[in-house]
């Protein structure tokens, strides 16, 4: 079938739609029909080639829509279904089977693989040749996706569908790491550094929770208004002040949780840094491969954990549907990040949330 999706053909280049030809759905894959799509900020590391995807390729992993055919092999999905599009796993590895599909032993090859386990690529473009997709097993920069069972998650018909994508990963992803991975207490004193909608969400979650004091740290004073409309109680700018000494004098010594959402190794140990004995620091950041931190082996000696959490440790199936309802609560307002774009826009979008004057863009195809 003609689809209309977004292309990445150069490294560094701007996004290109097109109308492409998109394979049926083999026997274990759905085709679902996008309403709404975030965009992420691994979708431009992947455009700039941080991770070498092969080009040409279409993009976004935050897609929202509704189903419209399923294979002979789906057994717990049909037309008409309404699903939020996450990440891809297998299902069979120990950690998957543990309930931890963010590590699968498969993660990287079926996430940024740009094409099916088999080698075949799911697009042709208007010359013939083969474009790359399978982007978090969905490629949702477009008006169609190809996807699998285990990477659609069924959501109620009586949310805004068009809303609901960031759910699949960055807001499960803040979110995740404090509700699944640090688990604060009621009455815990957290410090989140970086407050784009990654540090946000994990703000809103900090709150949800029962955190009491909830330390926002950003170079950004925008951002920190809206941190302590979500839900902050204190919030620091780096650039005004000396940061460690501030969450010390605030919290009394140290805090007992922190989560580095900003991918810098100085802001990394600063997260380490603020903890009072015991405390965890969460790593949500993606750096470049390579990257090394430098941190005072005794700080970490003295009973301080630091610990990676990817995808919010969640279980899709589990976890959005609680997201969701924690929203329709009123208890995890994520809609205040969101700003919608058209498909055609999507340059626009990019920038947009790459100089920092939106959160969480959303196209519509
Ligand atoms: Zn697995
Ligand atoms: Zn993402």
């Amino acid at each position: 079938m003609q689809i209309k999706a977004a292309v990445v053909r150069e490294k560094f280049a701007p996004f290109t739609v097109e109308t492409l030809t998109l394979d049926e759905p083999r026997a274990d894959e759905l085709l679902v029909r996008i309403v709404g799509v975030g965009v992420c900020h691994t979708d431009m590391v992947v455009r700039d080639q941080g991770y070498p995807v092969p080009l040409p390729l279409v993009l976004g992993h935050e897609g929202s829509g509704i189903v419209e055919r399923v294979g002979a092999n789906v057994k717990t999905l049909k037309p008409g279904d309404h699903v939020v599009l996450s990440y891809a796993s297998c299902g069979h590895c120990a950690n998957c089977l543990s309930g931890a599909p963010g590590y699968c032993d498969t993660f990287y090859e079926r996430n940024f693989g740009g094409q099916r386990p088999d080698g075949s690529k799911p697009y042709q473009d208007g010359h013939g040749h083969a474009v790359c997709g399978c982007f978090f097993n969905q490629s949702s920069f477009g008006t169609h996706a190809l996807v699998s069972e285990r990477n659609a998650i069924k959501i109620p018909k009586d949310v805004p569908l068009e809303l609901m994508g960031p759910l699949g990963c960055g807001i499960q992803t803040g979110a995740g790491a404090i509700i699944n991975a640090l688990k604060p207490g009621v009455g815990s004193s957290i410090a989140i550094f970086g407050t784009g909608s990654v540090g946000l969400s994990a703000v809103m979650a900090a709150k949800a929770v029962g955190c009491t004091q909830i330390i926002a740290v950003d170079m950004n004073d925008g951002r920190l208004e809206l941190a302590r409309e979500l839900g902050a109680t204190e919030t620091i700018n780096p650039g005004a002040t000396d940061t460690l000494e501030q969450i010390r004098a605030l919290s009394g010594g140290g805090v007992q949780f922190s989560l580095e959402c900003t991918s810098h190794p100085k802001v990394l140990r600063q997260a380490v840094d603020c903890l009072r004995i015991p405390g965890v620091c969460g790593l949500v950041g993606a750096a470049p491969l390579g990257t090394e931190v430098a941190l005072d082996m005794n700080t970490v000696l003295f009973g301080r954990t630091l610990r990676g959490i990817i995808e919010g440790d969640s279980v899709p199936q589990v976890f959005i549907p609680q997201l969701i309802e924690l929203w329709r609560a009123g208890r995890f307002p994520f809609d205040r990040l969101v700003k919608y774009y058209d498909l055609n826009d999507i340059n626009q979008a990019v920038a947009d949330s790459e100089s920092g004057v939106v959160l969480k863009p959303i196209l519509k195809p």
